[in-house]
């Protein structure tokens, strides 16, 4: 078995898109990226290609490359699970801690949960993706950032 830890940081504005999960988000404020700053999907990403000590999102995407402009970040999301599936690997279990102040993601948090397990073909219930605020405080508090945290557990395939 490895472990895989990822985290990311975007910082939000207004008229910008919110995407999270994979999911698009009604939202005032957007985060502030070279791709679609899915902060869920990004520390996915780095926690799938941690497991397998592949570096990290930005070794294989460069912000600095115009073809990743905008991208959606279920192309990263994907390229780390071939590189995990390359090395015999799957996915035990995901959990995932967004730090957001708002917009409330009750109505969201399922369907996001549905989306994560879809986009690495997993089943729902191996996926968990949890919602906290920062009390107001700070940075995220004050809804000008949002962070995310995922840890995931892989298993080596058995070739019995
Ligand atoms: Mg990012």
């Amino acid at each position: 078995m490895r472990i895989g830890f990822g985290t990311d940081f975007h910082r939000l504005l207004k008229g910008r898109k919110l995407f999270l999960g994979g999911i698009e988000i009604p939202s005032e404020f957007g985060a502030v990226a070279h791709s679609d700053g899915d902060v869920v999907l990004h520390s996915l990403t780095d926690a799938i290609l941690g497991s397998i000590g592949k570096g990290d999102i930005g070794d294989h995407f460069r912000d600095t490359e115009e073809r990743w402009k905008d991208e959606r970040s279920e192309v990263f999301l994907k390229k780390a699970l071939s590189l995990l599936e390359e090395e015999g690997k799957y996915i035990e279990n995901v959990d995932i801690t967004l730090i957001l102040e708002k917009p409330k993601l009750y109505d969201y948090k399922e369907k996001i949960k549905e989306n994560i397990a879809k986009l690495l073909t997993i089943e729902k219930e191996r996926v968990s993706f949890k919602c906290k605020t920062n009390e107001g405080l700070g940075d995220i508090g004050n809804s000008n950032a949002l962070q995310c945290f995922a840890i995931v557990l892989v298993s080596t395939k058995s070739n019995l």
